[in-house]
């Protein structure tokens, strides 16, 4: 068993962002404060997303507090990169740069309360600390929703998490699920390259007339999701706050006919999916892009979760325990809120120790 005052589990943006800020409140990386992660390699859910995926091909990917003292910034990285190698590569020199001592891969599988201690169980051992940051993101969550005759289907489930690239699906009819970038954005990918595109959503595609997502949309999705979080609800969708930017790009894929929704099957059967009027649409593969959930099994024996389905989270911090925070939770879900979560968040330590 080691000992510390903070285990910060995760070292996406959001777990990274805190730490910055311990650091600069003059705690020692490694010591005062210690971060696990389970990926092999920097990143956070950057390192595992798909190889055509550009930074800012949707919204915009804001820098980790202090990056600019590294002579980095995402609004300069080459977007003719895969997103995932240019993150993975500046998170890399930034926890060099800071000294951070990301420990991976570690595997967090629970966190106890000991009384006045917390005990983090991982797989190589034990952390016994006095305070825990979960900054586990949600990638390792995703989420399908249940629809008649799913296990049926003799073609393949992809969900976003484990779409690798538009070549895998060349020449087969896909039916793409979701109402977000993800979604638009595999449609585009896999136009000219599969068979027949069929795109499916539950609701019409909220499509906003601006090129990428403005501050008020943002600030409605934020304000959503901080409602949610302080009432202890599962989280909304983003995309529902934020509506979809009608960039060039896309406005150009609904003006010849591609990105042009049709409404949600009613069932899958075996070699398709199935609409209300009875038509039917054959597919090799359906594509999944219906978002993820924080991923939280591991907090399970601190009895977080409330009746509502959500934790009651505020500022980062969890209502039930005042020694638990959660960074990158519901508000603080994007590359900024992930920022903003490490100024308040380390702040709120600070007061603690
Ligand atoms: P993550 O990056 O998911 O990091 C979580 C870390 O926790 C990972 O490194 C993981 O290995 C680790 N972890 C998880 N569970 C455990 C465990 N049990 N034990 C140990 N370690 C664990 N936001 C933007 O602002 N702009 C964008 O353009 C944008 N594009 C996106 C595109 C996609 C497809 C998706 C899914 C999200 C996008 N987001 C975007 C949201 C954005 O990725 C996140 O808000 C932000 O990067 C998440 O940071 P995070 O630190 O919360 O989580």
């Amino acid at each position: 068993m080691t000992d510390t005052q903070v285990v910060i589990v995760g070292a996406g943006q959001a777990g990274l962002a805190v730490a910055y800020y311990l650091r600069r409140f003059e705690l020692t990386p490694g010591e005062d404060f210690v971060i696990l992660d389970r990926g092999p390699g920097t990143g956070g859910a950057w390192q595992h997303r798909w190889d055509a995926l550009r930074l800012g091909s949707a919204h915009h990917v804001n820098d980790l507090p202090g990056m600019s003292e590294l002579g980095l910034s995402f609004d300069t990285a080459d977007r003719t990169l895969p997103a995932k190698d240019i993150v993975a590569g500046y998170y890399r020199r930034y926890e060099d740069h800071f000294g951070l001592q990301v420990q991976r891969p570690v595997t967090v599988s629970r966190v106890f309360d000991r009384g006045a201690d917390l005990v983090v169980a991982h797989d190589q051992g034990e952390t016994r600390t006095r305070i825990v940051v979960n900054a586990t993101g949600t990638w390792g969550a995703p989420f399908i929703p249940w629809y008649p005759g799913m296990g049926d289907f003799a073609g393949r489930h992809l969900h976003t998490s484990s779409y690798t690239s538009a070549e895998e699906l060349a020449g087969q009819s896909v039916v793409v699920v979701g109402g977000g970038t993800s979604a638009i954005g595999f449609l585009l990918e896999l136009e000219g390259v599969a068979g027949e595109l069929t795109w499916a959503t539950r609701r019409p595609v909220d499509f906003r007339d601006e090129s990428e997502l403005t501050i008020e949309g943002g600030v409605a999705a934020v304000a959503a999701q901080d409602a949610a979080a302080r009432a202890g609800q599962a989280l909304p969708s983003i995309v529902s706050g934020t509506g979809v930017p009608r960039t060039r790009r896309i406005a150009a894929g609904i003006d010849r006919g591609l990105l042009v929704e049709r409404g949600m099957f009613a069932r899958i059967e075996r070699d398709g999916v199935v609409w209300d009027d009875g038509s039917t649409t054959r597919a090799d593969a359906i594509i999944w892009a219906t978002g993820f959930r924080p991923e939280l099994r591991h907090l399970a024996p601190l009895k977080l979760r409330e009746k509502a389905g959500g934790l009651t989270v505020a500022s980062g911090a969890a209502w039930q325990d005042s020694r638990i925070f959660l960074a990158g939770y519901g508000p603080q879900a994007s590359t900024i809120g992930a920022n903003r979560a490490g100024r308040v968040i380390a702040r709120q330590i600070m007061a603690q120790i």
